[in-house]
Order: C-alpha cells, then structure tokens, then sequence
C-alpha cells in the first residue's frame, strides 16, 4: 500500500508534470472509486487548473482554480493499489483505468486501481481543511515535542499507535516495521512504556527512514509506480519488511513475523529485544 514516500513521490511528480495544466475533459470509467455523483464531479473538474498539490500524510489535494469561482479541491486517496500516471492520449488504456483527467490536446492524467479502495473526491476548500485535519501531524513534519507526547500513557503495540493516522499520518505497515528496527524497538512494546531515549531514537528512526525512502522514490509493493510509470527503488533497502527467515542485516540471525492487529510485522528478535511488560512470544502464537 502507497505510503508517505510513495505519496510523495506522486506529488513531485503531479507538480512536475500537472501543475499549471487546465483539466479539459474528465472521464468516469468506474464510478465506485469517485465519492458521490460522478457526473458532479465530471462538472466541478471540467474546465479548471491545477494550481497546487498538497499532500499530509498519505492523502492528496489538487487546488483547482477557475476564474470568478471559489477554489475546488480534488481529494485523492491511492488506497492499496492506486496509480496517478500522466500518459500520452494516445496511448493504450491499461485495464483497471477508472477515471481520465485530459490535460490540455496530448497528455492525460490517469488513475489505475486494480483493487479499487482508492478514492477521488471534488470538494471546496473547508471540506479539503477537514480531510486534512483529521488526520494526525504529517510524519515527516511532527516535531519532536509532538511525538514523545503523543506517545505518553498510550498503551497497545507500538506498531499499531505508529499507524494510526489520526496520531501520525503517513506511516504504514513498511515503515513503521522498518523504523522500529533502525530504534532498536521490538513491535508489541507499549508507547507510554518506552523509555525517554528510546522514544526519541524512534522519532529519529521514522525521519531518517521516511526522508531516505523519499530520495529513492518509494518502495514498489504491489502496483505502485510514480507518475512516469516507473517503480520506487527503495526495496533493496529493507531491513526487515517481508525479509521473513532472511538474516538481520546486522546481527545475521533470522528475520521473523509477527501478526499485530491483523497485520504482519517483521522484526529481528535479537536487535529488538521483547521488552519485560510483554507477555511472551509462546503465549502470543507467533505464526
Ligand atoms: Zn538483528
């Protein structure tokens, strides 16, 4: 699923290639992924400029601008398997093409959803401010006083509270494994139970991870690309995401997984330590 190096990226990519450009048709493919009437929001789009790109989190807002009219904003969720492309007209549509934003005579901008929890939405502007302001501090804007405090008296997995957009908005289940490992912070620990440089050194561990994710455009699980199509190179980076059995890449003890909440974490035993209010592995069934 696109995380926040995979948003941004996007977003480089979209003020690179789209901003400026007037939106001159816009056609719905698959009405499932546009929130209410598609042929509103077909409409609302048709006619205006994108003026700027926004992102918070792992969420997306275009300004659309026109002229004597309120600004509108284009809300865009990737979901699982959403893909933003600029495309030349005429090329082929790949299947799974939902929605075609043509941008002036020769280029369009096309969103491909293979499983389809990806979401477009045309609003006004209190509308974008309330999306956004559902969400927690953006994870690579949170200050470091934002983040020790919003880790106070939390109980839980610290995995979990890691993703929790309305606390941090941005981290998935990649980077908030990949962080835990880089602090040296096993993935059941409680927030409010972590000590003081330990917190800290997490804080500093999703910067690091996320800034250096974001030089190399994402990683490409699934179906993400950038905008030109192409995938992140983040991948060979992975300390322990999907690295199952493989050898910790500083202790060279096997890898292994854990499933939190439904979702998998993957963590290195020996390098993130099982802290002592944890109950133990044996009585939590690790898979
Ligand atoms: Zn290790």
């Amino acid at each position: 699923m696109p995380e926040l190096p995979e948003v941004e990226t996007v977003s480089q990519g979209l003020q690179r290639r789209a901003l400026g450009c007037r939106i001159q048709a816009v056609e719905v493919r698959h009405p499932g992924v546009i929130v209410g009437s598609p042929e509103q929001f077909a409409a609302e789009l048709e006619g205006r400029a994108i003026v700027s790109v926004q992102r918070k989190g792992k969420a997306l807002a275009l300004e659309l601008s026109a002229e004597n009219q309120p600004p509108r904003y284009l809300l865009v969720r990737l979901g699982m398997t959403g893909q933003f492309t600029v495309s030349a007209r005429q090329t082929p549509l790949e299947p799974h093409t939902h929605v075609l934003l043509a941008l002036g005579e020769r280029e369009e901008l096309r969103f491909r959803d293979v499983r389809r929890f990806g979401r477009m939405r045309c609003c006004t502007r209190d509308e974008a401010e309330a999306a956004f302001e559902r969400l927690g501090p953006d994870a690579q804007q949170v200050t470091e006083e934002q983040f020790l405090s919003a880790m106070r008296a939390r109980r839980g997995a610290i995995k979990s509270w890691l993703m929790n957009q309305r606390v941090l908005a941005g981290v998935g289940n990649i980077y908030a494994d990949e962080s835990l490992f880089v602090a040296g912070i096993h993935p059941l620990a409680q927030p409010g139970r972590i000590s003081a440089p330990k917190a800290r050194r997490l804080f500093k561990a999703v910067r690091k991870v996320l800034d250096h994710a974001v030089k190399l455009q994402g990683t490409s699980f699934r179906d993400y690309v950038d905008i030109e199509g192409r995938p992140g190179n983040y991948e060979p980076r992975l300390r322990v995401y999907q690295r199952t059995g493989e050898p910790c890449r500083r202790c060279r003890r096997p890898i292994r997984r854990l499933v939190i909440a439904g979702r998998s974490s993957h963590f290195c035993p020996h390098c993130q330590p099982r802290p002592r209010h944890v109950a133990t592995m044996r009585s939590l069934k690790t898979p």
